[in-house]
Formats: structure tokens, C-alpha cells, sequence
């Protein structure tokens, strides 16, 4: 079998002289005839700020109430519009590993959670498509990406990967939880554990009065938004960190996966309007808030990202799917999700205040790579957004389009070891997924 391997070796260093070569051949189109302007570098990078499970119809209200400030200021920057996912309804790590490679989940092989009766979870090597990250690193450029699913253990890319494993680094030894190597000490430092939750931050989201009571009679609830807050926080000082440190990537990509766990733990104290959704009434007092007062927390460090960057930095902020909330049938899990998540993009491509009308997740990734300069590949389903375009902008994005290179398939990483595995960190993250109902 050594010569097949071989060959797949070659074919696959084939696919990237080809990419390259018509990666090199696009630069020479933008800086060549036409008669547009040189497009300046600082224009082609980008920030994304991913929000899992984010939906319009609990922002909007929140937005009109100002309690989403920094969000409601970007998005009058920014074209927005409904996020179309995939129907049937689907989990996140899939829907995440089509945002970021712009095919469909049989191509990319994010499947599932776990593998074989062994219920062995999936591992970063399980991508049989490159990301935008790999694309970029085809191309010369840089990306830091955090938190995102799917990513232990972290891969040696063009600028810095840190796993989504970090909130378990205290049960180690977990090697490869970031890369380079170099950063890991300074990245695991910044882990907030869930004891170092403070009663101030609960409060944040129980009213504090009702805190010590929910805390002995619930304290699984309790714990869980422990957990999670833990989570988010670390990867927003992770983010902060490295948006201080080292070279500036070409793409920023923060992703924070607490808005879905807290949706499916807390979303029901939100609906007891429903007759079907049953709960105690004390227990109703004290997390009926928790999702509208995660969100304005939310909305806080997406402040805090934007923030770090220039003004004008083109930004795209998303969700994999909405969010519904508890249904009639009592399923929970990827029921509760809903079709419609959110899409909004700050770019000077694009006109400010503008609705999409058409938007797919599959097209994500193509209009991603098209306001980082790139073009997608033909063997891309989705299209370049270009409805809300500025005239320009238009014609940036149609001729990106015309220049689709092939494939991209060539750059997807060789599928490798899938890293030392912990046992008692695997078991406490079936334990998630199982709570989340992704799991059986
Ligand atoms: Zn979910």
C-alpha cells in the first residue's frame, strides 16, 4: 500500500501547485489591469465572531431594549439577514465544520460526536476538507482561531490554534491543546476555572437575592452555568491575549459556544407561557432570566473583540442555527434548534443597513473567503453574497467568482494520529454532549 499513499501524497501536492498557482494568478488580477485601485492589505483582513445558537427572535427584542448595545452599533454598520442552516436540524460541530469549509458535511467528515461502539470522540484529524485556515496558509496568510469545535488535537497551521479542549487542560497531560507549542504555557495561564466563578458573576444572571437558595435546591443548574461562563471567559481572555500579542492575523476568528449550552439548559424557565413546559415556580424565579442576561453579557465581549480592532476592520458576526427553544414532544437536543440563525457582515463591499434576502450557511465560507481577497472553488455549493454589495463591491465579488479556482481539496490535512487521548476528559465531554442531548 506504500505506493498508494505515495500517490495520494502526490496528487494531493499537485492539487496545491495548482491552488497556488491560481492564488498567485488572482494577486496578479487585483494588482494588474482593470483599472481598480490596489486593494489595501488591511482591507482583506477578518474579524469573525461566531455566537453559537445567537437568533434574531430573542436579539431583536433585546436590541430594542438596549440591552445589546455593542451589538445593536455594529450592526447599523453592518448587511444583515437570516441564516438559512441545514434542515433536517443539525448539531454544531457540523454546521461549524461547513461554515469554515464551505462543503457539505459528507465531504468534510465532521459527522458525528463519537465513533464506534467505543464511542471514541471525533478529533481534529477527522477533517477530510481544509478550513479557511489551511486555504489561507495555501495562500501566505495568517489566522488565530479559538474555541472552535472539533479542533484537539490543535493542528500546526499559519498563525495559532487553540483547541476547544482548553476548560479541560487541569485534567491533563494534554498535548497539543494549542499550537505553536510556544504559546502553550502563556494560553493555558489564562484558563478561568469553574470555582473561580465569583457570586458577583452569578449574579450576573440569578438574581442575587434568590443565589444561595437556587444554588442548594438547583445545583446541577447552578454548576452548569458555572461550566459554562468558565468556558466563555477563558476563550475571551484567550482572544484578548492574542489580540495583544504576536503578529496580527489576516483572519480573527472568536467563537463562543456558551449561548447553546445555556439555551439548552435554561430556555425553558423562558417559556413556561407554554402549557407544555412544566417547572417549579421558585425555580422559574431564579433562571427565568439567565438566557436574556447570558446574551447581554454576550453582547459585552463582542464590545470588548471589536474593540481590539480597528473600526473599520471588516467583520462578519454569526450563528450556526437559531435557537426555538423547548418543543410539545419533549425532544431536546438539535429539536430545539431552529433553521434561522444570524448573519451580519461590516464591510466596505457592502451596503450598511441592507437585509440579505438569500442566505445559506453553505454560502458562508465562499463570501468569507471573498472578503479576505480569495476566491472560492467550484466545488463549492454556496455563492458569494453579493445582493447587499456597494457597486464596487459588486465587482470585487463577481470577478472572485469568475476566478474560482478548482478545489480547494488538495490542502486538506493529511488525516493523522488522532493525539493522546484522555479518558476521564473524554468521559467528562460525552457527559456535555449527552446533557446537550447530542449524544444517546
Ligand atoms: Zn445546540
Amino acid at each position: 500500500m506504500e505506493g498508494g499513499v505515495g500517490m495520494k501524497a502526490r496528487r494531493g501536492l499537485i492539487g496545491t501547485m495548482v491552488i497556488l498557482a491560481g492564488l498567485i494568478g488572482l494577486a496578479a488580477l487585483w494588482s494588474g489591469c482593470g483599472g481598480d485601485q490596489p486593494v489595501d492589505p488591511q482591507a482583506q483582513k477578518l474579524l469573525v465572531i461566531g455566537i453559537d445558537s445567537a437568533d434574531w427572535r430573542l436579539l431583536d427584542p433585546m436590541i430594542e431594549d438596549g440591552r445589546m448595545p455593542n451589538l445593536a452599533g455594529f450592526l447599523d454598520q453592518a448587511a444583515t439577514g437570516r441564516m438559512k442552516t441545514f434542515v433536517p436540524l443539525e448539531k454544531s460541530p457540523l454546521l461549524w465544520a461547513s461554515i469554515c469549509t464551505g462543503v457539505e458535511p459528507e465531504v468534510h467528515g465532521i459527522l458525528q460526536f463519537v465513533k464506534g461502539q467505543e464511542e471514541e470522540l471525533v478529533s481534529s484529524s477527522s477533517w477530510r476538507a481544509p478550513a479557511l485556515w489551511d486555504i489561507l496558509d495555501a495562500a501566505g496568510r495568517t489566522t488565530d482561531v479559538m474555541g472552535m469545535w472539533t479542533t484537539y488535537p490543535a493542528r500546526d497551521i499559519a498563525g495559532v490554534m487553540v483547541s476547544d479542549y482548553l476548560p479541560y487542560a487541569d485534567k491533563g497531560p494534554l498535548p497539543k491543546l494549542v499550537t505553536p507549542d510556544s504559546l502553550t504555557d502563556a494560553i493555558t495561564a489564562l484558563r478561568v476555572t469553574p470555582e473561580a466563578v465569583t457570586r458577583q458573576d452569578l449574579a450576573r444572571f440569578i438574581p442575587a437575592d434568590l443565589l444561595d437558595e437556587a444554588e442548594a435546591a438547583y445545583p446541577r443548574q447552578v454548576q452548569e452555568l458555572r461550566d459554562v461562563f468558565a468556558s466563555d471567559l477563558t476563550y475571551l481572555a484567550v482572544a484578548d491575549y492574542l489580540a495583544h500579542h504576536g503578529a496580527e492575523p489576516d483572519l480573527f476568528f472568536f467563537y463562543l459556544r456558551g449561548p447553546d449550552r445555556i439555551s439548552h439548559h435554561f430556555y425553558q424557565y423562558m417559556a413556561v407561557d407554554k402549557d407544555f413546559v412544566h417547572a417549579d415556580p421558585a425555580e422559574v424565579a431564579a433562571f427565568k432570566d439567565v438566557v436574556r442576561n447570558y446574551y447581554a453579557w454576550v453582547d459585552e465581549a463582542v464590545g470588548e473583540v471589536l474593540g481590539w480592532f480597528p473600526p473599520d476592520r471588516p467583520t462578519v458576526v454569526l450563528s450556526d442555527h437559531g435557537f426555538y427553544g423547548p418543543r410539545q414532544s419533549g425532544n431536546k437536543g438539535v429539536k430545539e434548534h431552529s433553521e434561522w440563525g444570524i448573519f451580519a457582515v461590516r464591510s466596505p463591499l457592502y451596503r450598511a443597513g441592507v437585509r440579505f434576502g438569500h442566505l445559506e450557511l453553505l454560502d458562508i465560507c465562499p463570501t468569507m473567503l471573498a472578503l479576505l481577497g480569495l476566491p472560492p472553488a467550484k466545488d463549492m455549493p454556496g455563492m458569494i453574497l453579493s445582493e447587499p454589495a456597494t457597486s464596487d463591491g459588486a465587482k470585487r465579488l463577481s470577478r472572485l467568482d469568475e476566478h474560482r479556482v478548482e478545489s480547494y481539496q488538495g490542502l486538506a490535512p493529511a488525516s493523522g494520529p488522532a493525539g493522546e487521548r484522555n479518558p476521564e476528559i473524554d468521559e467528562q465531554i460525552r457527559k456535555q454532549l449527552r446533557s446537550l442531548g447530542y449524544i444517546n
